[in-house]
Order: structure tokens, then C-alpha cells, then sequence
């Protein structure tokens, strides 16, 4: 339910957080944007309250109609509702960071409710759609409900397609060889040109399709082991495309003559042996890890120790010695945890 406080930030929030006024409200944004809360939305707050005598009354007694259909017959609303007050008088419009602020909150609110979207006059009101007697100005007509529904709902759908770390391998493609593409060519990229990067991506869909992996996965997976291509082992002649072999040590990994004949493979043959215990998947994976083996052997005991991108990291892969890399090296981010987030950016989310 949204509010206008008709007044400014400071007194307002003075007010509504005095308990002799006997009014509050979960949450109070400035024009500035700022946002405070005032209470848990697992708490009551007192900002849309209505009596029930046989018929709805609002707070000084007078009968109302709510316009709300959602509204609970005989049950005050402060019980079910989550209150957002708003600094300024009603009819003045809102400030650009005033929208950015009530936008980001909404999204907020909808993830911990696990509401998908946003309607007015449903789960979007304002407090004159529950005491249109008492409070036909609040929050007042430079609020339109539609618009912000629309906003805030647009913003939480890319949340419910956004990849995490518990993405599997295993997979079809989650973006288009253009995306990938363009994301490589966007950075600094070694000495590749973008006919390479071109030969490089749409080797990586030729090869891992077929056995069910998705390129993305190895993409952004290459992306990150590689710098964006502009890594010491990832440069021409050594063409190592996600630090295969390289353990640090002087000289240590493995070169490969080509990247769309032994590179490649190698990479999402590996990747498959990660994903698959011994012994499981299609001939064409089997085949395909095989070949990765030839390569650099992956230990029996690591063969479907990680079927997703969390279990690449060595911290989460409860195999001891397995996991492809390292989970210390991310600014806080596991390993898989990044490798989404490129996923992601490569789909523009
Ligand atoms: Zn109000």
C-alpha cells in the first residue's frame, strides 16, 4: 500500500516512530531516496487500519466502501498489508530517485513474498483504495499505480531467468553464439581477432551440442580461466582455453595444435567427465571423454563430482583433491558463482 506522508522526510519519520502517535508504517522513502525501514514486514504496522462493525469503518468511525476487491471481510487490513510511506504532499511529483528507490523496494518486497509480479488495485494499491472517505489524496494522483506495476515487474522477471551457481552443465544453450560473441570482441581480447573469436564460439556449439552441454557454460567457463583470451596459456601456440593442466608451477599445462580440433574438445570433454560418473552418458559423451582424457586424465574417484557450476569449485566439491579450480580467487565469489555471473552478463542480465 502506498502512502504520501504530506509532509517531509525528518518529522515524518519522528512521527511515525513515536508510539503516542499510534501511526507507523513498514517503510518511509525520501526524495532524496532513501529508504527507511520501520518495520519487520512480518510486524503490523498501523497505516491502513479499518474497523469492522458489520460493516467496514474507518479509523474516526465513518462507514467506507474500500475499492480494494482483495480487501479481508472483517479483518483489519494493517493485519496483511506492507506500508510504504513517501516524503512530500499529495499531487507534487516524485523525484527520479524517489521512482528508483520505490522501484527497487518493490522488487525487494515481491522476492521475500516470492511474488512474481505486480498488479494495481491487486497486490499494487494505494491507501485511498481501502478509506477512499478518509483518504481519497493519499498517496495522490503522481502516483500511477499502473505504471509502477508495470516497472516493478519488469524488473523482477529477469530475476526469476537469471543463472546461479547451481546451473548444470548438462544443458541446452542459454544464449546465442551472436551473445557470446559480442561479449569476447567487447574486452580486451589477446592477439585474437574477432575471426578467430568467431571460429573459437562457434567451435565450442559444434562440439558441446551434440553432447548435450551447454556452450555458454564453457564459454563464459573459457572466458574466465582465460582472462577473455588475454591469459598467458590461452595465447597461440599454446591455445590452453580454461587453464587445463596449469597448475602454477614452472612450465606446467598442456598446448594444444587448435582450438576447434583439440582444444575444444579437450574442454567440454572434460567438462562432461566432471558431470558424468564413470561409465554414465550417451556413446558420444563416452567418446568425447575419452578423448579428453587423452589430454590430462580426470581421477575415477572425481568422474560426476560436478555436475553443476558451484561443484567446479573445490570448496563445494565434497571430492577431496577434485573441483576444477580453486574457490579463494573471486572478490568473494565462489567459482561457479562467477562463472554464472558471465553467463548472465553474456545475457544481458
Ligand atoms: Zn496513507
Amino acid at each position: 500500500v502506498l502512502h504520501i506522508a504530506q509532509g517531509g522526510a525528518s518529522g515524518s519519520i519522528g512521527w511515525l516512530t513515536n508510539p503516542a502517535s499510534q501511526v507507523s508504517s513498514h517503510f518511509f522513502i525520501t526524495k532524496s531516496g532513501q529508504i527507511y525501514q520501520l518495520v519487520a514486514i512480518t510486524d503490523t504496522a498501523w497505516a491502513n487500519g479499518l474497523r469492522w462493525a458489520g460493516q467496514w469503518l474507518t479509523p474516526t468511525g465513518k462507514p467506507v466502501k474500500p475499492r480494494w476487491p482483495e480487501i479481508i471481510r472483517g479483518k483489519n487490513p494493517n493485519g496483511y498489508t506492507i506500508s510504504i510511506e513517501h516524503e512530500g504532499k499529495s499531487g507534487e511529483s516524485l523525484t527520479q530517485a524517489m521512482v528508483e528507490a520505490q522501484n527497487k523496494l518493490l522488487i525487494w518486497i515481491a522476492q521475500q513474498l516470492d511474488w512474481s509480479t505486480y498488479a494495481a488495485g491487486k497486490n499494487l494499491i494505494g491507501h485511498g483504495d481501502i478509506n477512499p472517505v478518509d483518504k481519497p489524496f493519499c498517496p495522490g494522483k503522481a502516483f500511477d499505480l499502473g505504471i509502477i506495476a508495470i516497472r516493478a515487474s519488469q524488473g523482477l522477471a529477469p530475476t526469476a531467468d537469471r543463472i546461479t551457481e547451481d546451473a548444470s552443465i548438462i544443458a541446452p544453450a542459454r544464449a546465442t553464439p551472436e551473445q557470446m560473441i559480442a561479449r569476447i570482441v567487447g574486452k580486451p581480447h589477446g592477439e585474437y581477432a574477432l575471426f578467430d573469436i568467431d571460429t573459437i564460439v562457434r567451435g565450442y556449439f559444434g562440439c558441446a551440442q551434440p553432447v548435450g552441454v551447454d556452450p555458454l557454460v564453457c564459454i563464459a567457463q573459457m572466458i574466465h580461466e582465460t582472462g577473455n583470451l588475454t591469459s598467458y596459456w590461452s595465447q597461440r601456440p599454446r591455445r590452453n582455453p580454461a587453464g587445463i593442466g596449469v597448475t602454477g608451477a614452472p612450465g606446467a599445462g598442456v598446448s594444444f595444435d587448435s582450438w576447434v580440433d583439440d582444444a575444444i574438445p579437450a574442454h567440454v570433454g572434460r567438462l562432461l567427465a566432471y558431470a558424468l560418473p564413470v561409465g554414465a552418458g550417451t556413446p558420444a559423451q563416452k567418446e568425447l571423454i575419452t578423448l579428453a582424457m587423452g589430454y590430462r586424465l580426470l581421477p575415477d574417484k572425481c568422474r560426476g563430482s560436478a555436475p553443476t557450476l558451484r561443484l567446479l569449485g573445490s570448496g563445494p566439491n565434497k571430492v577431496d583433491g577434485c573441483g576444477w579450480a580453486g574457490d579463494g580467487d573471486g572478490e568473494g565469489q565462489s567459482y561457479g558463482a562467477r562463472i554464472a555471473a558471465i553467463m548472465n552478463q553474456i545475457r544481458g542480465l
